[in-house]
């Protein structure tokens, strides 16, 4: 039946004390924080392309996208009509819209198209900027990224595989690689026995003709139980040989230009990153190229996880920057009790709070890219790089779940509704800590960087000594950090406290570098104080609220 009146005219359809509707963002030049850190971290000639990406990406109509990708995830396609092995999954359109804008935007490339100094940092704020939108496709951009330092190892497959990972052309199309303008690459490490401990592999590969070793063909059987983005070209793969766990490449298809034998099982049915499907795979005499020498897999493993984790903890950056200019936007038009959020004072500290956690964490993945740009000229900085991109993984993605959680309450019951993007962040955010080396495995790689790269603490403590004087919290944090620093048989079963101090400790440095004074002291007093607990919304009476909304601000 037709209605008299259209329904926006009821009477009792009067939408007040409701917040406008945000548009399009420029997230670029909405967050000077960013603009600041990536001219600062060496990346000031990126200014006009980020700046263009930051417009494009927060646009209202890529928001869309992304809400679309994810309300229809990924379906499997196993066999064809005649039942025959396809091994395919078909993604709605509006994901491969959004690995378009990925890939053309070198969000996989970019540091390794143009490497130098800044070329890290510029890469770090594309995926900052692009995860604030949508963190599913981040998955294949951040594997195929880590997969180039060991395959430029392999000159077998390089030449014709690198080009074509690092193009700025998108080919969804599942054809052999020769005849694609660009590819993508995805990684089989994870076992139904083990992930965490890769050692408890089963997967093995047998040499398929005379050669062996790098460069050379095996035929790879096992299972691999967590395989994400499974329409990549070709995935990084741990099996083991006579001499040990190995690297090898296995593409989609073989060189006969026949499907190779991988056989997809089930899609995941996962909590979030629904955009992005995860697979379960078989392999079965499976046909592969092995990368990097024969018994070392775990340190090209290693080599690759490395490249990914910052990827992760730039997208928990990025989360909760997003997930906070969500909040500011609700409580700066919403009234409760005769008055805006924002003017409440509890409200206030909540958001100044978030605030403060975003910005801490984006500071801190910028100055991890600063130092991979330097890794190779400057001993200092590798081991910078070693030990901070751990830090960074462990904190950054530990606290975008709780920051995410907050932001939404501060929406009260519409943050808890799909179109308000903090469930879609909220169920994106804990995966970052999950995969990659989940918290406790990445705590233990921070003690093994300070046991292991002679190099690691003193880069670390002569980083954040750079910031002596600037506040006695913090001048107190790093002399407590000299003591904690010194490994003892107790130290395992403090990794996550000392991973944590290490974190809370650099950030406050970095901030009292290159923040104003009213940041620093409001990030000393609550993260550096003892009574410190980590709810938000519990700065101190001191805490500038207002400098600090008014800097961090979008509006
Ligand atoms: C959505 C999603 C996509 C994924 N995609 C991929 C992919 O594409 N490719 C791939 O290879 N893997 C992928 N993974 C797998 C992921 O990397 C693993 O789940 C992760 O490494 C943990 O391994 P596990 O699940 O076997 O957990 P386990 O190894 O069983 O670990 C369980 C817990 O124990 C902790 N733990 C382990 N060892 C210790 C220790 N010594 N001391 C204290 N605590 C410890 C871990 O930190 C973890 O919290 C994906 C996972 C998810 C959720």
């Amino acid at each position: 039946m037709i209605p008299e009146k259209p329904l926006a005219d009821l009477p009792t359809h009067q939408v007040e004390n409701m917040p406008p509707h945000m548009g399009d963002q420029d997230l670029w030049q909405s967050d000077q924080v960013l603009r600041k850190a990536v001219v600062r971290e060496g990346a000031r000639s990126s200014v006009p392309l980020l700046s263009a990406f930051g417009k494009t990406v927060g646009a209202e109509n890529v928001f869309e996208l992304a809400d679309q990708a994810n309300r229809f995830p990924p379906q499997l396609k196993a066999f064809d009509r005649y039942g025959m092995r396809l091994n395919q999954v078909t993604f709605h359109p509006a994901y491969h819209d959004l690995m378009e804008l990925a890939v053309q935007n070198e969000l996989a490339s970019f540091a390794w198209n143009h490497e130098g100094p800044g070329a890290h940092v510029t890469n770090m704020a594309l995926v900052y900027m692009m995860c604030q939108t949508e963190g599913g496709v981040l998955c294949p951009m951040a594997m195929t990224y880590s997969s180039i330092p060991p395959l430029r190892s392999t000159p077998a497959i390089s030449d014709e595989w690198i080009p074509r990972l690092l193009s700025k052309q998108y080919d969804p199309r599942d054809i052999p690689v020769t005849k694609k303008a660009g590819a993508t690459m995805g990684m089989f490490m994870t076992e139904k026995q083990g992930g965490s401990d890769v050692r408890s592999n089963s997967t093995h590969a047998v040499a398929e003709g005379s050669g062996r070793g790098i460069g050379t063909d095996y035929l790879l059987t096992g299972h691999k139980y967590f395989c994400s983005a499974p329409m990549c070209d070709a995935f990084l793969t741990l099996a083991y040989t006579e001499e040990g766990l190995s690297c090898f490449m296995v593409p989609r298809w073989n060189p006969q230009g026949e499907r190779n034998s991988l056989y997809i099982q089930q899609l995941k049915d996962k909590l979030g990153n629904r955009s992005n499907a995860s697979a379960e795979i078989e392999l079965q005499d499976t046909w592969g190229v092995m990368v990097g020498d024969e018994g070392h897999g775990i340190r090209t493993i290693i080599e690759m996880v490395q490249g990914t984790r910052i990827y992760c903890c730039t997208s928990s950056a990025a989360m909760m920057r997003q997930a906070f200019v969500q909040a500011l936007h609700y409580a700066a038009h919403r009234k409760a009790f005769g008055k805006y959020l924002i003017d409440q004072p509890l409200m206030r500290n909540v958001l100044a709070d978030l605030a403060l956690e975003a910005e801490s964490a984006m500071v801190l993945s910028m100055r991890v890219a600063r130092a991979l740009d330097h890794s190779s000229q400057d001993e200092s900085e590798a081991s910078l790089a070693r030990i901070g991109t751990a830090i960074a993984k462990y904190w950054n993605c530990k606290r975008a779940p709780a920051h995410i959680f907050e932001a939404m309450e501060c929406h009260g019951g519409s943050g808890y509704i799909e179109e308000s993007i903090l469930p879609r962040l909220y169920r994106e955010a804990p995966v970052n800590s999950i995969w990659e080396g989940s918290g406790n495995v990445v705590c233990l790689d921070v003690l093994r960087a300070m046991q292991r790269e002679e190099g690691a603490v003193p880069a670390i403590l002569a980083e954040m000594e750079q910031a002596i004087g600037a506040h006695p919290l913090l001048d107190s944090s790093i002399d407590a950090l000299k003591e904690l620093v010194i490994l003892t048989e107790d130290s395992e079963f403090h990794a996550r406290n000392i991973t944590e101090k290490l974190a809370l400790t650099l950030q406050g440095s970095l901030l009292a570098r290159h923040a104003p004074s009213f940041i620093t002291d409001a990030f000393c007093t609550s993260r550096l104080a003892p009574e410190y607990r980590g709810a938000f919304g519990t700065l101190p009476s001191s805490a500038d609220i207002g400098s600090i909304l008014k800097r961090t601000s979008p509006m």
